[in-house]
C-alpha cells in the first residue's frame, strides 16, 4: 500500500502541470478515446524516499450522452476526499480568487483529511504577496510554488511528507 495524494482544484490552476513536476515525468492527459481516463491520472512518486501515488482528479472526464466530454469539480473532490491520504488544493495565484475555489474549499473544509493549500502559479519573489488572500478560504496556510519553474516544491512535498 502506497499513500495516495491528490491534486484537487478548478480548471487551469495548474493541477497537471504540479502532477508532472512531481512525478517528473511527462504522460498523455489528453485521451484520444472519449471516456473516463481515470487510470491515466494516477502515478507513482517518490520524495526523500518515501514512495506515494498521485492522482490528478482534473483528468477525471466523463462522457454525455451527446458524446461531450466533461469534468465535474465536485465529483473530483469527492473521490479525493473518499480515497487520499493527503489532498492538494490548488489556486491559482496569478488569477487570484475565484467562486469556484470557494466551492471546492467548502465541500474540502470539514472532510477530516489533511488538506494542503497550494497557491501556484508564484513564478518569482515578487508575487509572492499574492498569496495571501487565499488566507480567506479558511484552509489554513497557503504553500506557494510555482509548477512551470519548479519553485517551492520540495516546500510542499516536505509538508505532504509530514501526512503521510
Ligand atoms: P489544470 O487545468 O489545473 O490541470 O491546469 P494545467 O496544468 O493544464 O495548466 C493550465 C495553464 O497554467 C497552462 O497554460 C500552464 O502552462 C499554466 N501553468 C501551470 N503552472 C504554472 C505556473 O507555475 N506558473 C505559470 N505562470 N503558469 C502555470
Ligand atoms: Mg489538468
Amino acid at each position: 500500500y502506497k499513500p495516495l495524494v491528490a491534486v484537487v482544484g478548478r480548471p487551469n490552476v495548474g493541477k497537471s502541470t504540479l502532477f508532472n513536476a512531481i512525478v517528473k515525468k511527462r504522460i498523455a492527459i489528453v485521451e484520444d478515446i472519449p471516456g473516463v481516463t481515470r487510470d491515466r491520472i494516477y502515478f507513482d512518486a517518490e520524495w526523500l524516499g518515501r514512495e506515494f501515488t498521485m492522482i490528478d482528479t482534473g483528468g477525471i472526464e466523463f462522457v454525455d450522452a451527446a458524446d461531450r466530454i466533461f469534468t465535474d469539480m465536485r465529483y473530483q473532490a469527492e473521490l479525493a476526499i473518499r480515497e487520499a491520504d493527503v489532498i492538494l488544493f490548488v489556486v491559482d495565484g496569478k488569477t487570484g480568487m475565484q467562486p469556484q475555489d470557494e466551492e471546492v474549499a467548502n465541500i474540502l473544509r470539514t472532510c477530516g483529511k489533511p488538506v494542503l493549500l497550494v497557491v501556484n502559479k508564484i513564478d518569482s519573489v515578487e508575487q509572492e504577496m499574492n498569496m495571501y488572500e487565499f488566507y480567506a478560504l479558511g484552509m489554513g496556510d497557503p504553500i506557494g510554488v510555482s509548477a512551470v519553474n519548479l519553485m517551492n516544491l520540495g516546500d510542499l512535498l516536505d509538508s505532504v511528507l509530514q501526512h503521510i
